[in-house]
């Protein structure tokens, strides 16, 4: 039994060599790249996602499964090995589903797609990615089509990022959600907006770029096994467990830009860098699920990165950074600006209390797509019809509409969205519980230590990688399932304090 485990661990570890080799092809292709290697790159990752995945779905890997299960059976639920063979028998079902020549026809069409879309964006051309985004749509529902008796066409997509969600239950959280959210949505924007403009002056690059590195490397980012570099789309990737790499983008005229989108990669990098280094190399070395994932990112974005706690220690040190932009700024006036809340068309850009309306806009036309009921050609006027019902405000143009986000253009429509509002929602009951074994967090964050919260969250959820499930890890970590009364809640406390909520 030992030799059949050593056995698959070290075809599992040459699997993740592959994938790792792919992650640095396509880490490349979003930095350094030029263009003219788009095609070639396209067609490399092609081939590296074939032979992926014809060495994983080798009848061997099945075999061994097989021959494992007495053993599996033997162990604790809780046990690495057990978690190991639990997960590789749900990925190698999965995978033994999807020919690996469809694989291959998807990889090359999205190379092809995000190149397009790099270009068709900032000329706010729909027509150039509607051919693209058509077949997006049609690979998408064959790739559903491989997962047949599913209860929506959007499950077996959401299954690959989010295991175990189902369409049905996301729908469910997300109207609850909006019910509550709406009405302090209203209430916020019919009061005069926070004043941000200090935020809206000249920032020079390069000092950006060291305070944003100075701020994530005090969260516990550690540069020894990771590094920054700049993008069109900022973005969290890895290598290995001891290379965690974080991209982000620097707006010189808006100082918020960089500064967050660092400290929300970085919240994606702490959780990688903390998952348990025995996992190096299996399919236990990664994130449970991209709604946990997100709830890594926005807790130290949102919870961490916008409290008032957090800017008593840092914000001194930022007006020392910027002393000519920031001279006359109060830290109350600094953290109104970095917690306004809009109606903006940007999600990326979009505060806390609104961006979940963003992201449900998403998936509700994820859901319409896929089913059928509205066409990628009317999706530019959809987009600005609900925007106007949702926001009260109307889009000018499809480059702040419909072509703003990347995840249509770099990967299926369906199962691409959901895991930021999940997110949001664990981040908060995670928080809750971390601030319920540690009263004194938030006095350590005065005083610009992160050590015991990163601790907590270390020990509760980053170490386990991905042997247990998003609802097994909220089940543990806080001891009820995921629930949104823990983020209404601090929506409220914390809004509740800034504006007149009613
Ligand atoms: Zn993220």
């Amino acid at each position: 039994m030992k030799k059949k485990l050593a056995e698959l661990k070290t075809r599992l570890a040459e699997i993740n060599d592959l994938q790792m080799v792919a992650s640095l092809l396509d880490w490349d292709q979003h930095t350094y790249m030029p263009q003219g290697g788009a095609q070639a790159r396209g067609r490399q990752l092609a081939t590296l996602a074939k032979i992926t995945q014809e060495r994983f779905i080798d009848p061997a890997v099945g075999r061994l499964l097989e021959d494992l299960r007495p053993y599996e059976e033997s162990l604790s639920s809780d046990a690495d090995d057990a978690g190991l063979l639990r997960v590789t028998r749900r990925d190698y079902e999965l995978a033994l589903k999807v020919p690996p020549k469809f694989l291959a026809e998807f990889h090359v069409h999205i190379a092809d797609s995000y190149q397009i879309w790099t270009q068709a964006r900032p000329a706010n051309d729909f027509d150039r990615v509607r051919p693209c985004l058509e077949k997006t749509l049609d690979l998408s529902r064959r790739m559903a089509g491989f997962f047949p008796g599913y209860e929506h066409i959007a499950d077996p997509l959401i299954n690959f990022s989010d295991y175990g969600m189902k369409a049905s239950a996301v729908r469910r959280l997300f109207a609850e959600l909006r019910t509550r959210l709406v009405p302090i949505v209203r209430s916020i924007t019919s009061q005069p907006a926070a004043d941000d403009s200090c935020l809206r002056l000249h920032y020079p690059e390069a000092q950006q770029l060291k305070f944003a590195e100075e701020v994530v490397r005090r969260l516990g980012y550690d540069f020894n096994r990771g590094r920054i570099d700049k993008t069109h789309h900022p973005f969290m990737t890895k290598f290995s467990l001891g290379d965690v790499r974080i991209t982000t983008r620097v707006k010189e005229d808006f100082l918020g830009e960089a500064l967050f989108s660092t400290m929300h990669e970085a919240g994606h990098a702490l959780y990688e860098q903390g998952i348990d280094r025995a996992f190096e190399a299996s399919p236990l070395g990664d994130g449970a699920s991209s709604g946990v994932h997100e709830s890594q990112s926005r807790t130290w974005e949102n919870l961490v990165g916008r409290s008032r706690g957090f800017w008593e220690y840092f914000y001194p040190r930022l007006q020392a950074a910027f002393p000519a932009q920031l001279k006359g700024v109060s830290l109350e006036r600094f953290y109104r600006a970095v917690n306004k809340v809009e109606r903006s068309l940007i999600r990326t850009d979009a505060d806390e209390v609104t961006y979940n309306l963003h992201v449900m806009l998403r998936f509700d036309f994820e859901l319409a797509l896929l089913e059928g009921s509205l066409a990628v050609r009317d999706l530019p006027e959809a987009w600005r019809e609900r925007f106007r019902q949702d926001f009260g405000i109307a889009p000018p143009d499809d480059r702040d509409g419909v072509l703003q986000d990347v995840h249509w253009f770099g990967g299926t429509i369906g199962g691409a969205f959901q895991g930021y509002t999940l997110g949001n929602i664990l981040s908060a009951q995670f928080y809750d519980a971390a601030l319920t074994a540690h009263p004194e967090i938030p006095e350590e964050m005065r005083q610009g230590r992160f050590g015991t919260l990163h601790g907590w969250l270390k020990e509760n959820i980053y170490r386990h990688g991905r042997k247990f499930t998003m609802d097994e890890l909220a089940q543990s970590a806080t001891g009820a399932p995921l629930t949104i009364e823990p983020y209404i809640r601090y929506l409220g406390t914390k809004y509740g304090e800034l504006y007149d909520l009613r």
